[in-house]
């Protein structure tokens, strides 16, 4: 099944439903951004489909890349259609930033720059060029539907709400929100996880992975931070005023993100001990949860190594996603020990990472 890559996870939304402690006109926009967001799965299959049938997979970078960002943001004009019209366009590739005046939001200014740093990130540090390694263009819809409490890459675009402006700022002012979204692009183009159960969370670690990474270098490219001087936080600033959070997820201690008595609290395990096993029918077996394990695997490695994650980690990782031995269905046993046979010379320190949530995971408990 095509995933929804939404950066707000349904259960989190359901959540806040059931607890019923927020404004009514919160409430309705909780149901509606579920109701909408299962409106748009089905056009994310067709999409899928549609790329899966114009070229083989997986793309691996052999030649120098070449810069070839294109991006281009659209007014979605609050509509909330399957496919926004592209009749309104803020900014074109090369075009100015748009006036205050014009989206006192600043949300195309924003999406706009949140792209280059992510294109540019991943052509500088990884020599791929766009999300498919084909140079493909960036485009993104600002301003969907009304009080749209959700960002998401749907295959072929990224699309915006702009929250509720209770429980839900809006998504375009977090770069590694941005960053974890189109890194879901690149994992369909490299190694298309299945994005349920332990694969799936593997699928959404490697989201936070790339898209804090990106946040580390692109919030201040000429003062990047190392591994130790990162807040580890995931969708820094969602939430609204007075929700009692930091941010969505923390790599660094997992499950301690936020806990609110209109939200509920973060549900991230970052240990194998606490693995969540949960039905298809909860977060599609937990892969917001659980991928609290493999997030803090990653913030070990990248500290227990030191210095800038995508100059230590991150090329681990990214050989693991792009070596074309991991499964679609892959364990976080498998991803673990891919990560192991690329790590060259910080074999002992990956290794460490790992077995410090758990690895080797568990004998017997595949069905996890
Ligand atoms: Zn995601």
């Amino acid at each position: 099944m095509a995933p929804i890559c939404c950066i707000i996870p349904e259960h989190v939304l359901q959540n806040i439903i059931e607890v019923g402690q927020a404004p009514q006109h919160v409430l309705d926009a909780c149901q509606s951004t579920i109701d909408q967001t299962k409106e748009l799965h089905n056009t994310r299959i067709e999409h899928k489909q549609s790329l899966l049938a114009e070229q083989e997979r997986p793309t691996f970078e052999v030649t120098e890349a070449v810069r070839h960002l294109n991006r281009t943001v659209y007014d979605a004009q609050h509509t909330s259609m399957r496919d926004p019209p592209r009749n309104k366009i803020m900014i074109e590739e090369g075009g100015a930033l748009i006036p205050k005046e014009q989206d006192p939001s600043y949300d195309a200014n924003e999406c706009y720059i949140g792209f280059q740093k992510t294109y540019d990130f991943y052509l500088n540090f990884f020599n791929r060029d766009s999300i498919d390694g084909r140079g493909i263009g960036l485009d993104g819809f600002v301003h969907y539907s009304k009080g749209y409490q959700n960002a998401f890459w749907d295959g072929r675009q990224m699309i915006f709400g702009d929250g509720d402006g209770v429980l839900f700022n809006g998504f375009t002012d977090e770069l590694d929100v941005i960053g974890h979204e189109l890194t879901h692009g690149v994992v369909e183009y490299t190694s298309p996880l299945d994005y349920s159960f332990q694969s799936g969370a593997l699928n959404e670690s490697l989201a936070d992975v790339f898209g804090i990474m990106i946040k580390q270098w692109g919030n201040d490219p000429a003062n990047p931070q190392t591994a130790e001087q990162s807040d580890w936080l995931i969708g820094e600033g969602i939430w609204g005023k007075g929700v009692n959070g930091r941010a969505l997820r923390d790599m660094k201690a997992p499950g301690t993100a936020y806990n609110d008595r209109r939200v509920g609290s973060d549900r991230q395990p970052g240990h194998w001990k606490n693995f969540q096993k949960l039905p298809l029918s909860e977060d599609k077996g937990g892969v917001h949860i659980n991928s609290g394990i493999p997030n803090h695997a990653f913030y070990l490695a990248s500290t227990l190594i030191g210095g800038y994650s995508w100059q230590t980690a991150g090329p681990i990782w990214y050989k693991a996603l792009t070596c074309g031995k991991l499964r679609q269905n892959a364990s976080f046993k498998e991803f673990a020990e891919l990560t192991i046979l690329n790590a060259g010379d910080h074999e002992d320190k990956i290794r460490e990472a790992w077995k410090q949530v758990g690895y080797p995971f568990g004998e017997g408990r595949d069905e996890l």
